[in-house]
């Protein structure tokens, strides 16, 4: 893997919350093999904004789906926030992710029958986290941080694609896991509402979150703090913002 940050920058004073060492995925089917990510090597620290982009094809979601656990690796060690994702089995892999990654699609993938606040509380009633009856009262303050609120006993048909997304977010949120995992998450919306869509993640990554997101819009990924390159399942450029970098120092 090529690694092009600069050797003046300075070292990170934490332990990284994700570290991916020799990850390799291949698929087979049909007694076919394709391998999807090649040695892969990778750490990423709290409060980095990473974008992952890379042509069609590339690896991208592979890669998400490894660090998420929701597809296994062939080969390789991927260890987030102290926990050997590669060794978890199916019912704690569940559990482990509900409470560290919260994962946001690019389909939102909400549930249509459940209004907007009952898809918020969806992690809490799985992860057993809070009392009963103080979840609608979390999963509304989540909603008020993306500004659903208002809109919280909607079904999500009753929603527009970007509002939507915000409670896909909001959902993201419910167990304050430390890591947001997301798969081209405007790549379904207008570009203003993408924008806006961005603007929270930026928000998320100032309150402490760390950010994992594809993305194939060429404007929002020069606005994350760092850039990662998938070609042919390989991290082939690794770039940190150096305006980000000026405004850490200050
Ligand atoms: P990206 O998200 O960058 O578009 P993917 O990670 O989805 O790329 O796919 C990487 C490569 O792996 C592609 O060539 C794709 O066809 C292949 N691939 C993805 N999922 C599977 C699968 N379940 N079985 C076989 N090949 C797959
Ligand atoms: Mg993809």
């Amino acid at each position: 893997m090529s690694d092009n940050n600069p050797d003046n920058l300075a070292p990170h004073s934490t332990d990284p919350l994700i570290r991916l060492t020799d990850v390799n995925k291949i698929y087979e089917t049909g007694g076919i093999r394709f391998p999807a990510l090649l040695d892969v090597n990778l750490e990423v620290y709290p409060g980095e904004f990473i974008g992952l982009i890379g042509k069609s094809g590339s690896g991208k979601t592979t890669l998400i789906n490894m660090i998420t656990g929701i597809d296994h690796l062939t080969s390789g060690e991927i260890w987030i926030d102290g926990t050997a994702v590669h060794s978890l089995n199916e019912n704690r892999m569940a559990i482990w992710r509900g409470r560290t990654i919260g994962v946001v699609f690019q389909f939102f993938q909400l549930l249509p029958t459940l209004t907007a606040i009952e898809n918020a509380m969806l992690p809490m009633d799985f992860c057993n986290i809070h009392a009963r009856a103080d979840r609608a009262d979390v999963a509304l303050h989540y909603l008020e941080q993306v500004e659903m609120a208002d809109h919280a006993y909607k079904l999500p048909t009753e929603l527009s694609g970007g509002q939507q997304q915000r409670v896909a977010i909001a959902r993201a949120l419910a167990n304050d896991p430390p890591l947001i995992v997301a798969d081209e998450p405007t790549g379904n919306l207008d570009s203003k509402t993408a924008d806006s869509v961005f603007s929270l993640f930026e928000s998320l990554v100032a309150r402490g979150k760390t950010i994992v997101m594809v993305t194939h819009d060429r404007d929002l990924a020069k606005r994350v703090t760092r850039s990662l390159h998938v070609t042919d399942g390989r991290i082939t450029s690794d770039v940190t913002s150096d305006i980000v970098s000026d405004v850490q120092v200050q």
